[in-house]
């Protein structure tokens, strides 16, 4: 498309969230214990960068998707430090 800029270093041209309906049950309702030693979880948010595509068609014609942040929710736990991922925790892997 015509008047688009190169892409700087770290910029991203869109962003997008995704759960899954137990991910989303879990980070609202669940108990963020650890499933190894029962410790507290802390929640981290951290990305993965995309490049090219989106997952939601139906805004495609307004999205630029050359380099596309998709936000993730980690939740790390305060005693034996390990790193779960949410679809983890919500039992979906
Ligand atoms: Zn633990």
């Amino acid at each position: 498309m015509a008047g688009r800029r190169p892409l700087k270093n770290d910029k991203h041209t869109a962003f997008y969230y995704a759960f899954t309906p137990k991910e989303m049950k879990y980070f609202l309702f669940g108990k963020k214990i650890c499933p190894r030693c029962g410790g507290k979880l802390i929640r981290h948010k951290t990305y993965e960068t995309i490049y090219g595509s989106m997952p939601f068609k139906d805004h495609a014609d307004r999205i630029d998707p050359r380099k596309v942040k998709h936000h993730i929710y980690v939740y790390s736990c305060d005693h034996c430090r390990v790193t779960f991922s949410l679809a983890e925790l919500a039992g979906e892997q």
